[in-house]
């Protein structure tokens, strides 16, 4: 395929904010793409070359795509650099000068999407010093053959800033409308609202399995619903995981998981799915993000200590300090996911355990389809507990409230956030907050919000980035803004300004004045007094004394509080 009939879409795409015309446009060109470039095309589609499980990362710094515009087209630093100052934006920049190309070139030649797609995956897998020119070289070769329109997204997708309103739904719903859209479409709206939901439920189920477009695509091709709702898993490859409702008192937790179910102990640790592949272990964070590397100990763990030859666990790893052996609020271990040196080190100074609560794969076989009573008698049967290294997560089953209101007390004395209930005959439901098991928490519940904007401090933080503004998204994945804090930060490790400066200013889309507007990446917990309605911000509500808690590393943007959660919080807290 031509990169430009690729280019053709995104520019389509950018003409509408509306989620259905999106879908339509997307759904038309979906449905003529070829076998071979399937994959590549889906993944840049979503702004990327590696599927969001995968540890490799483009890592280009702006700087080097102004070197590479220099490079193909003649134009000087200087002046990329004044462009750059006034149009804000790098893609911009390129795509004004790339059609004022100073040099003719000689050797301009149509791209190719595969030629895109390899010449990014080639600068990808560049690290370290001396690699500069060779990325530059990469850069500007695709940059000397494009036309404006295609280099301006060249440099977004390099950039990891594509902003195309194309997230994991409208993607699902552009396929099931390619694929069965004569089951419930006419005149492209949708008549048939059950069979809709029937098919973009099996897209959706074979995505949260795969996570993986290109592959459930393939599926959908073939039209064969059934196929889709039985994708099978691939170890080393992560599913999402299932999430808990949560509930306010265990009577209405019994409600939604039915009795006698199983009370756990809610432990605040860092949500860990391992795979284990015979002596191949892989660890993934719930944003499924490849963390094995990070996690020595783990993998160490997992390999002596669990019986089988293959198995998926999921699991909840607690930190605790090696010298007094106590264990560790979450915030403390965070900082081992970003850690890329003196790994060993930290991970002596503060090791994990792991509590293992669910398991998904066994011997070949899939679990996720069986009631969660069987999952669990197959851990009890397959792990040898190691305290301090590997265990069960400690439980009872129960059909009486007042034994749960006691464990609650005994977990919450633990150190523990409070307890989970489930549901015993339920199956595991990847990416799915249905209700299986729900979660019954001491305090209030904290906001996960993405920083969109930080402002330069005075005085003594003049240096420092030092107040933020917060956003949650709504259902098409815009970031809405909710709020401004700049409080709560301990001077400790991790959660400092400055570590915090040093972050945002690699992610600075847009700077004037004081007021810088970065990527939306780092995602901070944020508590709060009161939610209120406000015209100020962009979500129609604002945060009353806003405190941030901590770096959510374990939580990408997209997966943080979203506009109708806010809404409901705010009606809930009207009722009390
Ligand atoms: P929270 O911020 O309350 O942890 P969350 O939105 O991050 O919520 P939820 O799925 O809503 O995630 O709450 C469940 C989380 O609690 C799990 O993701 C997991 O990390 C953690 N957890 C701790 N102990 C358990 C347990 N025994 N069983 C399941 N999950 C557990």
């Amino acid at each position: 395929m031509d990169y430009n009939a690729l280019v053709q879409l995104y520019n389509d795409l950018e003409t509408t904010a509306k989620r259905l015309e999106k879908t339509k446009i997307l759904a038309k060109f979906l449905k003529n793409i070829k076998e071979k470039d399937i994959d590549k095309v889906l993944l840049l589609l979503q702004g990327k070359i590696f599927p969001n499980w995968s540890d490799k990362k483009i890592g280009v710094a702006s700087r080097i795509i102004v070197k590479a515009l220099h490079t193909s087209t003649g134009i000087s630093v200087a002046e990329i650099e004044e462009t750059w100052r006034t149009k804000g934006d790098l893609g911009l920049v390129v795509q004004s000068l790339v059609g004022i190309k100073k040099q003719t070139t000689l050797f301009s030649q149509k791209l190719s999407v595969s030629k895109v797609f390899s010449n990014l995956r080639k600068l990808a897998s560049l690290e370290g010093s001396g690699t500069v020119d060779r990325k530059i070289q990469l850069l500007s070769e695709l940059l000397t053959s494009s036309t404006p329109d295609e280099s301006k997204y060249i440099v977004r997708t390099v950039l990891e800033e594509m902003r195309m309103g194309v997230g994991e739904g409208v993607l699902r719903d552009a396929i099931v409308w390619a694929f069965f859209g004569d089951k419930f479409l006419d005149d492209d709206d949708i008549r048939d609202r059950e069979a809709y939901n029937l098919y973009s439920d099996a897209v959706q189920s074979a995505y949260d399995i795969t996570n993986d477009f290109g592959e459930v695509f393939k599926v959908a091709m073939g039209k064969d619903i059934d196929a889709l709702k039985n994708m099978p898993i691939r170890l080393g490859k992560p599913l999402k995981v299932m999430l808990a409702l949560k509930v306010n008192s265990a009577s209405e937790g019994f409600e939604k998981v039915n009795r006698p179910a199983q009370i756990e102990y809610k432990y605040d640790g860092m949500r860990m799915s391992i795979h284990k592949d015979n002596d191949t272990v892989t660890i993934f964070t719930r944003r499924l993000e490849n963390v094995t590397m990070q996690f020595p100990e783990v993998v160490d763990y997992v390999r002596k200590n669990v019986k089988a030859r293959t198995a998926i666990l999921d699991s909840e790893a607690v930190g605790f300090d090696a010298k007094t052996n106590k264990y560790l609020a979450f915030q403390n271990i965070s900082q081992r996911i970003r850690r890329k040196y003196g790994i060993g080190q930290l991970a002596k100074k503060m090791p994990v355990e792991l509590n293992v609560f669910d398991i998904l794969f066994y011997d070949g076989k899939s679990l996720i389809n069986e009631p969660f009573a069987r999952r669990r008698d197959i851990i009890k049967k397959i792990i040898d507990e190691k305290p301090k290294q590997i265990v069960i997560a400690s439980s009872i089953t129960t059909s009486d409230v007042e034994e749960v209101d006691s464990y609650f007390r005994k977990s919450v004395e633990a150190g523990n956030e409070g307890v989970m209930m489930k549901n015993l005959e339920a199956p595991y439901k990847p990416g799915g907050r249905v209700g299986y098991m729900v979660k019954l928490k001491s305090e209030q519940d904290a906001l996960d919000l993405v920083i969109v904007e930080a402002e330069w401090g005075e005085g003594k933080r003049a240096n420092m980035l030092s107040s933020y503004t917060l956003a949650c998204i709504d259902e098409d994945g815009n970031f809405l803004e909710v709020g401004k804090a700049s409080t709560g930060l301990k001077e400790k490790e991790g959660l400092t300004f400055n570590e915090l400066t040093v972050r945002l200013k690699e992610l600075i889309i847009t700077e004037k004045g004081k007021l810088i507007k970065v990527k939306p990446s780092i995602v901070l917990e944020v508590g709060y007094e009161e939610i209120q309605k406000s015209p100020t911000y962009s979500s129609g509500y604002a945060l009353r004394f806003p405190r941030i808690k901590n770096i959510r590393e374990d939580r990408s943007p997209d997966d943080i509080t979203t506009l109708d959660e806010i809404e409901h919080l705010y009606f809930e807290q009207k009722k009390a």
